[in-house]
């Protein structure tokens, strides 16, 4: 063992290239939330080879834990694991084998990393001030309220101090650092509209109660709604990302169903947006003569990081990447994120590492031409260890 090596140090080549061949192989075999049975068998295995005895949580989750050789707090750890339904259009050597599924959030990278970060608290383990709780959850991307919550329901995070976790972003500047206290992630509205109007011939609308044209009305009524109701703060986006109706140029159909997504910074802006949503379903329902079923369910709440938690990351980010490069920039962000149950349980702080060179060039997170940059794999895994180092809570 090398004397005098800083947790935080550069990690060794050795497990750098490891950690790297670990990520390209999730990469290649992608699996949806709550079906990384795959995953976890890979990342079991990596953590039995360190050491560790890591056991199932929320299914097709992981916790392993190590204690330190010094006194000191509980500190909580967390990578997500699930890909998305998405294609593969990259050309990758080890590009996804699973139609329709892919890592396009870098998912693969953040449990690459926490692997990584596993094995370096092994070999340096009287460095370690306390205990190390290792998270690998299942299902970030939205599935059944997500897996977040459903580990936080087994008790992983019971006797922690403090949770951290981080996300690539390819948004923000490669190399830079982006952590903030109080909410970094808006808190999530999914919005489903089902129109009930009355089809019939399209040389008679006068006949019909017409759900098309209803359902256009409707989303530029929500559009503006979020235009007429915040102001020059901002702090709310609505989008509709899909509306489905009708199946010939010459009928008007029965129904329409529309999706989208209302997301806010502030919990009350976001609920008094999400009854204004239902006021103007309503209000367009009568005023075209027919039914729209409004339904405005919160999914994730917002990301709130604690304020002495975002300080021991921005610390320990500064070692690695320089102060120049930590900072508030760009948060909140408009995504959401199931991290927001476990820093809603205990203290915690969700950072965002840059992954774009230069900014907009770089395909976003959930793009088909997504891939994780393998640089990062360094840069988080020695800040989470940096945490660790300054004792994480
Ligand atoms: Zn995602
Ligand atoms: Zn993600």
């Amino acid at each position: 063992m090398t004397t005098g090596a800083r947790l935080d140090d550069p990690l060794p080549t050795e497990l750098l290239q490891r950690a790297r061949a670990l990520r390209h192989e999730l990469h290649r075999w992608p699996e949806l939330g709550f079906a990384e049975h795959r995953t976890q068998a890979r990342v079991r295995d990596w953590l039995a080879e360190h050491g560790y005895r890591p056991r199932a949580c929320a299914g097709t989750g992981l916790v392993a834990e190590l204690d330190g050789g010094r006194p000191g707090p509980v500190v909580a750890l967390r990578a997500d694991l699930d890909a998305l339904p998405i294609d593969e259009r990259t050309p990758l050597p080890y590009r996804s084998e699973v139609p329709g599924v892919a890592h396009k959030c870098g998912h693969d990278g953040h449990t690459a990393i926490l692997c990584a970060v596993a094995a370096r608290l092994a070999a340096l383990r009287d460095r370690v001030p306390g205990t190390v709780r290792l998270l690998f959850q299942p299902a970030e991307e939205g599935v059944d309220g997500g897996g977040a919550r459903v580990m936080v329901a087994a008790g992983a995070l019971d006797g922690v101090a403090a949770v951290y976790g981080l996300h690539n972003w390819p948004g923000f500047p490669k190399g830079d650092v982006r952590v903030a206290p109080g909410t970094v992630m808006a808190q999530e509205h999914r919005l489903l509209f089902a129109v009930r109007g009355r089809g019939g011939h399209a040389s008679e609308p006068q006949r019909c109660r017409d759900p098309i044209a209803a359902g256009a009305r409707l989303v530029t009524a929500l559009h503006t709604l979020v235009a007429r109701e915040v102001g020059l703060a901002g702090g709310a986006v609505l989008s509709i990302g899909s509306f489905h109706a009708g199946t010939a140029n010459n009928v008007i159909p029965d129904g329409a169903e529309l999706r989208g997504t209302l997301r806010s910074v502030d919990v009350e802006l976001g609920e008094r947006l999400a009854a204004r949503v239902r006021e103007v379903a309503a209000g367009e329902a009568a005023a075209a003569g027919l039914q729209i079923d409004a339904q405005v369910e919160r999914t994730y709440p917002a990301v709130v990081n604690d304020a002495a938690c975002v300080t021991r990351v921005a610390a320990a980010a500064a070692r690695v990447v320089g102060a120049g490069r930590v900072g508030t920039a760009g948060l909140p962000l408009a995504a959401s994120e199931d991290f927001a149950y476990l820093a809603g349980t205990v203290p915690g702080c969700y950072f965002l590492v840059g992954a774009g060179a230069p900014v907009g060039a770089t395909p976003g997170c959930h793009h088909p031409d997504f891939d994780f940059d393998d640089d990062l794999l360094d840069v988080g895994a020695r800040i989470c260890l940096g945490i660790v180092a300054a004792g994480g809570a």
